[in-house]
């Protein structure tokens, strides 16, 4: 089969569209014809390579797939049949530890993630177990492009907003940096539930088009540096309920001077760096929360689902590449030009 891989660590250049084994299909799998797979900013991150993760080369990225089973293992159930059109949960885990075992599937210390720590879907086909594929349902419309680029970002953004940060109709919720895959996502759940969205970028473009899927305030964060000051404008003096913020070390400070008293700050990644400094009396005295999160299990991916499912939140794409130009595709990304996903198609 055609996959795009990389055999050692580096640059977009890297990437190399070749000829390789179609994967096996042991008892418990799926083979997938893969009709589309999403970029997500991880996809950099391990072509460039992380501390610690040791791959098998040459490496497959590619974690969120959407396509057709064309193959199924011995002792998948008979729910999963030829021809149905899935798309693939990119969580792995052991199945048998404590957090397994309670449906914390993110929490297994084994955890890993199809393309990072597992060959993932920049390829022509892909072998999963059966307990990460999930179907799209016959009466949903949406074409393999849109269902590639759900799974990650929405199971991401639905853990950080309804499991850790609670958030609830009415309240304001601050977006840091709309326009990646996980603010877009956490911009319309946040709207889903009813509350007060404000979002920031550098890009006038994305800010409008943030108000298009329903931000109630746009900041440009170039314009407004203080915007912190502007939030508190916004909110009465009062600061906002919940700021979402994965940018990490250059917009940590801001955020949590813009949280309320008691407000909640919830992040699943640090974009432009893991190292921020944090005034400890902000938090104290405020009594801010400050939560972690990454990924989410299995069962918070198949809620959020309904959400696409019944068309209240939209996968957004920016545009679409054929699998053989995943060099330009990723150069995109690393410019950071894009709203919604960038989506390959084999
Ligand atoms: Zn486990």
């Amino acid at each position: 089969m055609k996959a795009t891989v990389f055999h050692e660590h580096g640059g977009p250049e890297v990437l190399s569209y070749e000829d390789i084994p179609t994967p096996e299909v042991n008892a418990r799998d799926v083979l997938v014809e893969v009709k589309a797979v999403a970029l997500n900013h991880l996809d950099l991150f391990v072509r460039s390579g992380i501390p610690g993760l040791h791959l098998e080369m040459p490496h497959i990225l590619g974690s969120d797939i959407a396509g057709i089973v064309s193959r199924i293992g011995d002792k998948v159930p008979e729910d999963i049949r030829v021809g149905d059109r899935v798309i693939v949960d990119p969580g792995l885990s052991c199945g048998t530890c404590e957090f397994c075992k309670m449906g914390e599937e993110s929490l297994c210390p084994s955890y890993g993630i199809l393309g990072e720590h597992h060959r993932g879907g920049y390829a022509e086909n892909l072998s999963v177990d059966y307990a990460n594929i999930i179907k799209i349902p016959n009466e949903s419309r949406l074409d393999f492009a849109h269902a590639a680029a759900i799974p990650l970002t929405l199971m991401t953004a639905w853990r950080m907003l309804m499991s850790k940060a609670k958030i609830r109709k009415g309240e304001d919720v601050l977006i840091i940096g709309i326009g990646g895959g996980v603010a877009v996502a956490a911009l319309q759940i946040a709207k889903a539930v009813g509350a007060r969205v404000l979002v920031t970028s550098s890009s006038d473009q994305k800010l409008e088009k943030a108000r298009d899927l329903g931000a109630d305030i746009t900041l440009n964060h170039d314009a407004t540096p203080d915007y912190h000051k502007a939030i508190r404008k916004e909110t009465g003096g009062r600061g906002v309920d919940v700021v979402v913020d994965s940018v990490g070390a250059a917009t940590w400070d801001r955020s949590l001077k813009s949280l309320r008293k008691g407000g909640r700050l919830v992040t699943c990644g640090a974009t432009s760096g893991p190292k921020a400094e944090t005034n400890v009396n902000l938090v104290f005295w405020n009594q801010l929360e400050i939560l972690g999160s990454t990924m989410a299990s299995r069962s918070e991916l198949r809620e959020a689902l309904k959400l696409v499912w019944d068309g209240r939140v939209k996968p957004i794409i920016d545009r679409t590449y054929p699998l053989s130009e995943a060099r330009e595709a990723h150069e995109l990304l690393e410019r950071g030009g894009q709203f919604g996903k960038i989506v390959l198609q084999p």
